[in-house]
C-alpha cells in the first residue's frame, strides 16, 4: 500500500501513515499539511484500497467540480449536474442533458491534461459527438487539443494499481 500519493492534477504529494484501530473499515483523512492518515483495519488490503478510493472521490469532488465550474464560465458553456465516480476506462462523459460525470482517477493526470478533458466534456454540452464542429469548438479553447487527445489514451498508465478497479 502506498507510502506516498502523488496527485499531479493538484500539484500535491502526500505522505501516508497507517494506524491500526479496532474497526471493520478504513478511514483516510488528510491533515492539510501534506500528510494522509489512514486508520482502521489497515492490515486488510481490500479495506485500505476502499478507504483510499473514498478519499480520492472526496478530493475529486472538492477540486474538480469547482474547476469545471470555472472553465464552464470562461467558455460560456453551462452544464447540468456533475457527479464523480470511478469508471474503469473513461475519464469523463457528458449526457444528452448536459450532465457531466468525472472519474476520480483524473487526479493522477497532469493539470494541463485534466483541463483539456474538462473543456472536452464542456464542448459535448453543445456537440454530443466528435464531429468536425465539435473539434472546431474545442480548438477555440484548447488550441493544442491534438497533443492532449493523444496523451489521454495512455493516461490510465499513470494511475497507481491501488487506485484502479
Ligand atoms: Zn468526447
Amino acid at each position: 500500500m502506498p507510502l506516498e500519493i502523488h496527485l499531479p492534477a493538484l500539484g500535491e504529494t502526500l505522505s501516508v501513515t497507517y494506524h491500526h484501530t479496532p474497526s471493520r473499515s478504513v478511514q483516510a483523512r488528510s491533515n492539510g499539511s501534506g500528510e494522509l492518515v489512514v486508520s482502521g483495519c489497515v492490515s486488510d488490503r481490500m479495506e485500505v484500497k476502499k478507504g483510499l478510493r473514498r478519499w480520492l472521490v472526496r478530493q475529486a469532488r472538492a477540486s474538480l467540480v469547482p474547476w469545471l465550474e470555472e472553465l464552464s464560465v470562461l467558455a460560456r458553456m453551462p452544464y447540468g449536474a456533475v457527479s464523480v465516480r470511478g469508471q474503469r476506462t473513461r475519464w469523463a462523459s457528458c449526457s444528452s442533458r448536459g450532465d457531466i460525470n468525472l472519474n476520480y482517477k483524473l487526479l493522477f493526470l497532469s493539470s494541463d491534461l485534466v483541463r483539456y478533458i474538462l473543456n472536452h466534456e464542456l464542448c459535448h454540452t453543445i456537440h454530443l459527438n466528435h464531429s468536425r464542429s465539435f473539434w472546431k469548438t474545442l480548438a477555440s479553447i484548447e488550441p493544442d487539443y491534438r497533443i492532449f487527445n493523444s496523451q489521454v489514451k495512455r493516461g490510465m498508465e499513470e494511475v497507481p494499481e491501488w487506485a484502479r478497479d
